[in-house]
Order: C-alpha cells, then structure tokens, then sequence
C-alpha cells in the first residue's frame, strides 16, 4: 500500500514538473534565446559603449570607418569601424559582456584570415571583434594564441581582449555592432566622451572625416 502512495505521489511531481516546463517553454519566444548577465552590469545603458584602444599611439592609420553606401571617402559600403593596430598592441573591449563565440576562418576567396571574438551585451546588442590580417595559418594560430578571452568568459568594459598580431600594414581589428544581427553605426551606442574620444582619433588622419555616413 505504500509503495503504491509513494509511485503515485511520484508520477504525480513528474506530470507537475513537465507541466511546468511545458509552460516554462512556451513563454520563451521563439528563436530568440534568453539572455542573463546576473546582475554583473546594466544592460538597458546604450550610450556607454568605448573605443577598443587604450592609447592613440597604437593605432597606426585610420582607413575607413563605417558605411552605408559608396558614398564616403573610401568608397565602399563597410559594416563597422577598421582599427589598424600596430604590433602587440592591446585591444580591449567597448562594452562589457559574454563571450559567446571565436570564428576562426579566412574572409571569402582571401589570404586574408579572420579571428572573429563574439561578445554578446544584452539580449538585441553583440560586438565583433575581428581580428583580419593577410598571414597564414601559422600566423593566425599565433593571434589566436594572442587573445585572453575565451568563450564563456565575461569581460568589463576596458578588459584586455587580446594583443593584436600584425603580419603586414593593412592589418586591423574589424570591430562591428550588431543590433538585432544588423549592424549598425558604432556611433548609436558610444558614450559621448568616447565619441569625442574617436573623432579626435580619427581627424588626427583625416581632418574631415566622420565615423559613419548613410
Ligand atoms: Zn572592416
């Protein structure tokens, strides 16, 4: 008789718990997985993020920020803002968050290899922080050996990301934000000191030059 209470009580938490997450399940919207930083930083704060140098000195050229459309003085639609690092220099991040992925690959029909860190902000916000150089696979393992995150790791804004590997000059970081997988103008999300911080940046190259044109 009590072994019989005790196999209903049983089955009875079971179908109560996989009711509940049924219900749990269904409440998730779909595609759209759920994201929780526990408290360690205010993700609703949009206009906070940074530059991803710790120093001017590092950065050896200014090519080309973001764009649009041709229309822009280097020419060519470009989704995110190009830092040409000199050697061994630090690359630290804009913003804090999650790091959710490292995509180890070439560019499409390139020499040119991309080791992209994937740092997720908040549930509709992540960073691409993608370090391009024209190099071969020893090189680019040596980059990856460079970097100081992992996935699964969380970083503060200002967090050493990485020292950036420099095969030759046009090297960079291609640093993009993504706001619902598009991206957009790094501008729309930088604190105001640090857009001022960019610009000041950026006209040490080129006197006329925005961040970003449509
Ligand atoms: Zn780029």
């Amino acid at each position: 008789m009590n072994k019989q209470v005790c196999a209903i009580g049983i089955i009875v938490v079971l179908v109560v718990a996989v009711g509940v997450l049924f219900i749990l399940g269904m409440d998730l919207p779909e595609g759209e997985p759920s994201f929780d930083n526990e408290g360690r930083y205010d993700s609703t704060i949009l206009n906070n993020m940074g530059v991803i140098y710790s120093n001017q000195s590092h950065i050896e050229h200014w090519n080309n920020g973001y764009s649009e459309s041709d229309a822009c003085p280097w020419g060519a639609a470009h989704n995110g803002l190009d830092y040409m690092f000199s050697n061994n220099s630090p690359v630290i991040a804009a913003a804090p968050g999650l790091v959710i992925g490292i995509e180890i690959d070439y560019l499409p029909n390139s020499t040119v290899y991309k080791v992209g860190v994937h740092i997720q902000f908040n549930e509709s916000v992540w960073l691409e922080y993608g370090f391009e150089g024209d190099a071969n696979e020893t090189m680019r393992a040596q980059q990856v050996a460079m970097l100081d995150v992992e996935v699964g790791d969380w970083v503060a804004k200002g967090d050493q990301i990485a020292r950036f590997l420099r095969p030759s000059v046009y090297d960079h970081v291609h640093f993009g934000v993504y706001l619902n997988d598009e991206a957009i103008c790094p501008r729309l999300v930088m604190g105001e000191d640090d857009y001022n911080e960019i610009m000041i940046l950026v006209h040490s190259f080129d006197a006329t030059w925005e961040l970003c044109y449509p």
